[in-house]
């Protein structure tokens, strides 16, 4: 059923004559429409056709049952554990100057609502603490904080801090994570919002990825990350004041390197002119993280020491996957300094890099581990240990990348602005989904033949 569920979608992805009416229709769904034919959670028609199809392939589930099942799913192919975000958000589209996303009835709650407590506010804390519960520890939790309502994107739009009743809620989930060994990632949203995400974001980092005289020594985990969307042209002077922020404040950078998803509805003009401009930003932030030298930080000649920073390199591009990985092994290996990383791709796509790097990463543990035995000559009663494969692994536990695979869950109308994302992707990745499309063309045949 996944197999050809991902057929189907890798053929719509890969041919334009169909990905384009799909993407007009789902675009049209995204808006608020009074009428329950147009509406995706009523229309029992409309929301099957998305559940079986584009839903299924991307998201985890509508309630927490499914989403429980999808995430032990996801663990049990092999990832060290997923990213969990609740769907809630709000869009902001620059060429009609509008927003969308929360339906029109949140917005009406919030104007007859009293001034001090803010219900969607209070809603969205409640979903994410219900999504946070979700999860377990080593896994991460997904902010977007649009999701919050119009009194947190009036702030962020002004370029603000979210208010004390957002920034209130957001504490309590970051001490009820950070209790559980659960981090928790900021995303990236429309660049309209976003000085305010990023200073938000900075302030939860202040609080929560403290480096204390007492920290040990590596400074310890960061619990909360920002994401940075390397597509932006601003983005590298961001990166560069967060870091003399986390030097100067004492705090560990949680830094989640992203192109950028918004290309659709943001102004043009602030994202970088090309697809290159946008690989080599990427590329150039990964790698002078990844070597502890990145513009004025670290280095020979750099102008400030390089802070503690932890990496998460949130990308399907083989070249920058794999790039990341085989830089940061070869410094490990060669004593060399670096940064500690982890690595994502969204639920339902290139499952191929996922797992391509899961498999590098087993290569790689099992080769060192050859080359060990050979140095020390390992023997146990006279019977060379781990002679197979599987035992070497076992003995040596998953010493591979951390990859985790990142969903999303909520109900179809708070998920189709997220589905929306997908399909634009899928639109601007023929290329890449040609391949996948014929990997899974070849891969349903072989069933198929194999059963007959
Ligand atoms: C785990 C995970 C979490 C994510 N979280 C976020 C998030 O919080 N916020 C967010 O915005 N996105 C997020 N994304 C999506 C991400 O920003 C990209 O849209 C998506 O991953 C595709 O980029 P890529 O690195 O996989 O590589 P590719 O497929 O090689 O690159 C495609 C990307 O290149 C850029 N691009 C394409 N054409 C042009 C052009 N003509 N000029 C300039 N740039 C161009 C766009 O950013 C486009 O998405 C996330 C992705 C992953 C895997």
């Amino acid at each position: 059923m996944m197999l050809l569920r991902s057929l189907f979608i890798s053929t719509i992805s890969s041919h334009r004559f169909l990905l384009l009416p799909s993407l007009s229709v789902l675009q049209y769904l995204t808006k608020p429409h009074t009428s329950k034919l147009l509406n995706v959670d009523k229309n029992p028609i409309i929301h099957g056709i998305l559940k079986r199809t584009f839903y299924n392939q991307f998201c985890a589930g509508e309630t927490g049952a499914e989403t429980r099942h999808c995430v032990r799913t996801l663990k049990d192919l092999g990832f060290r554990g997923v990213i969990l975000t609740y769907a809630r958000e709000t869009v902001f589209d620059h060429k009609t100057q509008s927003a969308h996303g929360l339906l029109g009835a949140h917005q009406e709650k919030t104007s007859a609502a009293a001034e001090e407590t803010d219900t969607c506010i209070e809603e969205w804390k409640n979903g994410t603490l219900e999504t946070a519960a979700l999860v377990e520890e080593g896994d991460f939790l997904a902010l977007k904080l649009t999701g919050a309502g119009p009194r947190v994107t009036t702030a962020f739009a002004a370029g603000h801090l979210a208010p004390e009743q957002m920034l209130s809620a957001l504490r309590t989930i970051a001490g009820d994570c950070k209790a559980r060994g659960v981090r928790i990632i900021v995303d990236a949203e429309s660049q309209h919002f976003q000085a305010g995400i990023n200073a938000t974001t900075l302030q939860l980092m202040r609080e929560f990825n403290k480096i204390t005289p007492t920290s040990s020594s590596p400074a310890p985990a960061a619990v909360v990350y920002n994401t940075y969307q390397a597509y932006l042209k601003s983005t590298p002077a961001v990166v560069a004041s967060h870091m003399i922020a986390a030097h100067q404040e004492g705090f560990t950078l949680g830094l989640k390197l992203v192109r950028g998803a918004y290309i659709l509805s943001d102004d043009r003009r602030l994202i970088c002119d090309t697809k290159a401009d946008t690989d080599a930003a990427y590329n150039s932030i990964s790698r002078g993280v990844l070597k502890r030298e990145l513009g004025e930080f670290g280095g020979l000649y750099g102008k400030h020491a390089f802070p503690a920073t932890d990496l998460f390199i949130a990308s399907h591009n083989r070249e920058s996957v794999l790039g990341a990985y085989r830089l940061h092994r070869e410094r490990v290996d060669e004593g060399l300094p670096t940064v500690r990383v982890a690595f994502g791709q969204l639920h339902g796509m290139s499952d191929e890099v996922s797992f391509g790097l899961l498999a590098e990463g087993e290569a790689d543990v099992v080769k060192r581990e050859e080359e060990k035995e050979k140095r020390l000559g390992v023997k146990s009663n006279g019977v060379t240990l781990g002679s197979s494969r599987q035992a070497r692994l076992d003995r040596v536990g998953a010493g591979g990348p951390d990859v985790f695979k990142c969903t999303t869950w909520g109900s179809m109308s708070e998920c189709i602005a997220y589905l929306t994302r997908r399909a634009v992707e899928n639109r601007d990745a023929v290329l890449r989904t040609k391949d996948e499309y014929n990997a899974l063309k070849a891969e349903a045949w072989q069933r198929l033949f194999r059963r007959a």
